[in-house]
């Protein structure tokens, strides 16, 4: 099944209306995945007055595709955090994170959340060496965790680190949570209204369904920047996607694990409702790269079979996630010329905690409140040309698509977001993009991603 393990056993949704007519608030909010509802939970608990409008169903983007773990812990990164931020930066992205968890953790309702120590492992010297560094930068910004040996995991590893008292999500039923909360708070959620235009001066989006909003500020949590804003953020994201599948076991594992190896390897079990699933997560390429996309799940569906002894796959998806050249995510104020528009976005893969972080910086800004971590996670932060320049490294393929004015190819069509032609994807039978991320359905129409507009197949 091609569903998410997350979608086919979420609660019966609680549905959403479509916005209908003028509709005006202190801010809107375009996007109804984790983000969205995190920035519409905590402004609406500070007296704004919010409107979140939804493409689609909430919660049925990468957030309903992830792996579900609300952590910190987000592979190695602390040691390379400090190297580019220095202690008190990298201490500030760990306490905004923990925080996150740590308020995650008492939102969460029965079914919703478990408690689990992240681990990152190895199994090579390299892998280990990392790890090395990585618990070293742990012990220098006051991380609490474990180096060791042992784990639970029924396979050899070298060395493990540990992170303790994190959180795995199941992100349906969490990401519903949040929304009622918001709800419950006065935050105006609508589904199945898409945003097709913006108008920065006057103030206005425009929904395909006929309708507008008019607000006061406006945030972007489409987890890409959607069309409009072809500015600088664009070219500073790098698109990675990757696949997930999980199979029933009798073995539920009590922490969850990822390795520092290549290639990558996320693990955790789901206990839904009685009955335990194994998940298996990995294989990362540049998003729209790759054409036989079969063969990913191919190699999952092997290990699980090698590593965990199981058969009988019964969820298989993939997805994908924009990343920042310097590995903190986009959020706040897009620019200074549009000083009421704010993104949240590169989340790298860890965006359940990082979202979370997310909504708490736009409330302190949109309010203002001080927040350590606004500066940290500012996507004006300084260094723009050597990001760019990374960032065109981190796209690699995609940076010579951009550079050379888009590869003209006659076999596939042209994607509406920025022109940049999209690629087959034979496992999933969608059109992807390899410049952005836009996804397409076999029909032309819209999955995911910046595109608003349907392909000319
Ligand atoms: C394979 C994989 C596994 C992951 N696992 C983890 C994990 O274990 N832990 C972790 O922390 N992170 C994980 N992540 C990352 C995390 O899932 C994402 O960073 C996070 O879900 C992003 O949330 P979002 O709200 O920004 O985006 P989304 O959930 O994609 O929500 C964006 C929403 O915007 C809507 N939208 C888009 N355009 C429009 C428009 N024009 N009008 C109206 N609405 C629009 C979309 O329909 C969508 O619902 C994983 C990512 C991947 C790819």
């Amino acid at each position: 099944m091609t569903q998410s393990l997350w979608l086919d056993t979420g609660y019966p949704r609680d549905s959403f209306p479509q916005a209908q007519g003028r509709i005006k608030c202190d801010v809107c909010i375009v996007g109804g995945g984790i983000s969205g509802l995190a920035a519409a939970e905590q402004l609406a608990a500070a007296g704004k007055d919010v409107v979140l409008v939804e493409r689609d169903r909430i919660l049925a983007g990468t957030t309903g595709n992830s792996t579900g773990k609300l952590t910190a812990q987000h592979g190695y990164v602390y040691a390379d955090l400090l190297k580019k931020f220095g202690k008190d930066g990298a201490r500030t992205y760990f306490e905004a994170n923990e925080e996150a968890v740590r308020r995650g953790g008492e939102m969460a309702g029965e079914g919703e959340a478990r408690s689990a120590d992240s681990y990152l492992f190895s199994q090579t010297r390299h892998g280990t060496e990392k790890l090395r560094r990585e618990w070293d930068a742990y012990r220098e910004i006051g991380i609490q965790g474990t180096f060791g040996k042992e784990t639970e995991l029924p396979f050899p590893v070298q060395a493990s680190l540990s992170m303790y008292d994190e959180l795995q999500i199941h992100p349906l039923r969490f990401g519903q949570r949040l929304a009622r909360t918001a709800a419950d708070h006065g935050a105006r959620i609508y589904e199945m209204s898409p945003v097709r235009t913006m108008d920065f001066k006057k103030k206005v989006v425009f929904l395909a369904t006929g309708a507008d909003v008019e607000f006061k500020e406006l945030i972007l949590a489409t987890h890409y920047p959607i069309e409009g804003l072809r500015g600088m953020n664009i070219l500073k994201l790098a698109v990675s996607r990757s696949y997930i599948s999980a199979a029933p076991t009798d073995r539920e594992l009590k922490d969850q694990y990822i390795s520092v190896d290549s290639p990558q390897r996320s693990v955790r079990t789901a206990n839904i409702d009685g009955k335990i699933y194994m998940m298996l997560a990995g294989s990362s390429h540049t998003a729209g790269m790759k054409k036989e996309t079969d063969e990913e799940y191919g190699r999952l569906s092997e290990d699980m079979e090698t590593l965990f002894h199981l058969k009988g796959i019964t969820h298989s998806w993939s997805a994908q996630d924009p990343q920042t050249p310097d590995m903190v995510p986009y959020v706040g104020r897009i620019s200074d010329n549009l000083p009421h528009v704010y993104i949240a976005t590169g989340y790298r893969k860890w965006g359940l905690s990082n979202s979370l972080a997310a909504g708490r910086i736009l409330r302190d800004l949109i309010t203002g409140r001080n927040n350590p971590a606004i500066e940290l996670y500012d996507p004006g932060r300084s260094g723009f040309g050597s990001l760019l320049l990374q960032g065109l490294k981190l796209g690699g393929l995609v940076a010579g698509e951009l550079a050379t004015g888009y590869t003209v190819r006659l076999d596939s069509p042209t994607c509406t977001h920025m022109g940049c032609k999209t690629r087959w994807n034979e496992g999933d039978r969608t059109w992807d993009c390899p410049c952005h991320g836009s996804r397409f359905r076999e029909d032309g129409s819209v999955l995911e991603g910046p595109a608003t507009q349907p392909l000319d197949l």
